[in-house]
């Protein structure tokens, strides 16, 4: 048996509080990676309008089933234009891919297919008077009929969905300028501890740079979200107080602190919390990661990550990235890969996030730890490839167990 919170357990309660932040209109510039907000339909046809797929000349099929047949070419249509006039018997047209094919034509002859070349951008090139064309031509050749892509009142695009180039170049297909998404959650991000020292200025004797708010930042922005640094603070009540009022200021969505949630003589930020909002302290049955502060002031989720930076960093992508995920209209589960472990592993039966090195063989993953496993090693994470993931209750995995692992960086096939 064991006190500590599960972490299932302390995500499910986190969850049940956060609701979707609303949506916002935001031009299709700056659409790419937002998630839809609204399922968007068709409200034009595409094409628009029967349109030639080739280069060639527009002809009733049925004058040129005698092949070859000779016709009177009667009008050009390049891209762009219609035809001033329906076309009649015997007669053909010259058109160019994706022209409207005009009225009383039934067919497109590709210009290979006829005794006529021209070259591009050469004036002397008249449009001749006639046309032979060497094959016959059945109804609607070459034409891409009305609505063939897309027809007026299809579903194009789920509300969810995160907009990847085809889809912004579909709604640009469709005329469609502005859309609705998502709002990206803004997290204030917050780096408490005596010790810490902005990158900016020289290092001291006993101190040392701080680097929570920088790969905090830096995990907000890689989950699409917008993050507000703030130069780390002091541990006292006064210092901390003073920062969290500044930070509420700026309105974020949510509120991360690192360092000073533990059970040390001068870690003040839950006192802080307790007294500009409410807060529970959980001892969550996690490695690395254990103490975990969470809680609210005036309505905004705070989360407080224990400051070792590995610890930081597991605990974000455990509970602050599926509250990230719910406030911006996305799934909260973590995608997970498989891999096998290519060595006896220990663990002290909390759910474990070990730091592993991954390769890949005959299509399986193999991992293998980075060596030092201490949650002061950011190094730890600079090496890993993934976070193999021992589940509770384990203490020993012998070598050759298929464990899930959440990937750190894209792998080689
Ligand atoms: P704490 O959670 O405040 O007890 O800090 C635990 C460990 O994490 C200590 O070794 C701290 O120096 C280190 N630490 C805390 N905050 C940061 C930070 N912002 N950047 C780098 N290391 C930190
Ligand atoms: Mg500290």
């Amino acid at each position: 048996m064991t006190d500590l919170r599960s972490v299932d357990d302390a995500i499910k309660q986190i969850l049940a509080e956060i609701v979707p932040l609303s949506a916002e209109s935001i031009s299709l510039d700056a659409a790419l990676g937002r998630t839809l907000a609204e399922t968007v339909y068709a409200t034009i046809n595409l094409p628009p309008f029967p349109s030639s797929a080739v280069d060639g000349y527009a002809v009733r099929g049925a004058d040129t089933q005698a092949a070859p047949s000779r016709l009177r070419v009667v009008a050009d249509i390049p891209a762009g234009q219609t035809a001033e006039k329906p076309l009649e018997g015997g007669q053909a047209m010259r058109i160019m891919t994706g022209a409207p094919v005009p009225e009383g034509a039934d067919a497109v002859v590709p210009v290979e297919a006829t005794d006529s070349m021209w070259h591009v951008n050469d004036d002397d090139e008249a449009l001749p008077d006639a046309v032979t064309v060497k094959e016959a031509m059945s109804e609607n050749a070459n034409i891409r009929p009305v609505g063939e892509n897309i027809r007026v009142g299809d579903r194009v695009i789920e509300g969810g969905t995160v907009l990847r180039a085809q889809d912004i170049g579909m709604l640009a297909s469709l005329g469609i300028h502005t859309v609705t998404v998502h709002q990206r959650p803004s997290v204030a991000v917050i780096s408490t501890g005596d010790e810490l020292t902005s990158i900016t200025q020289p290092l001291t004797p006993g101190k040392i740079y701080d680097s929570n708010g920088y790969t905090i930042a830096a995990l907000v922005q890689a989950h699409g979200g917008e993050a507000l640094r703030f130069s780390p603070v002091k541990d006292t009540a006064a210092e901390v107080e003073g920062l969290f009022k500044q930070v509420l200021d700026a309105s974020p969505n949510i509120l991360v602190s690192t360092g000073g949630v533990s059970v040390g003589k001068y870690d003040v930020v839950r006192n802080v919390v307790e007294k500009l909002g409410a807060i529970d302290f959980w001892r969550i049955n996690l490695r690395p990661g254990k103490p975990l502060a969470y809680g609210q002031i005036n309505g905004v989720p705070f989360f407080g990550l224990p400051g070792n930076p590995v610890s930081a960093m597991v605990t974000f992508d455990v509970f602050v990235r599926p509250v990230m995920m719910k406030m911006a209209g996305l799934k909260t589960e973590l995608p997970l890969a498989k891999a096998i472990t290519a060595e006896d592993l220990t663990s002290d039966g909390r759910r474990t996030y070990a730091r592993v090195k991954l390769t890949r063989q005959d299509g399986v993953l193999h991992a293998t730890t980075t060596g030092t496993q201490s949650s002061g090693a950011l190094m730890s994470m600079v090496i890993a490839d993934g976070l193999l993931i021992i589940p509770e209750g384990h203490t020993h995995v012998p070598a050759g167990t298929q464990l899930p692992v959440r990937l750190l960086r894209d792998l080689p096939e």
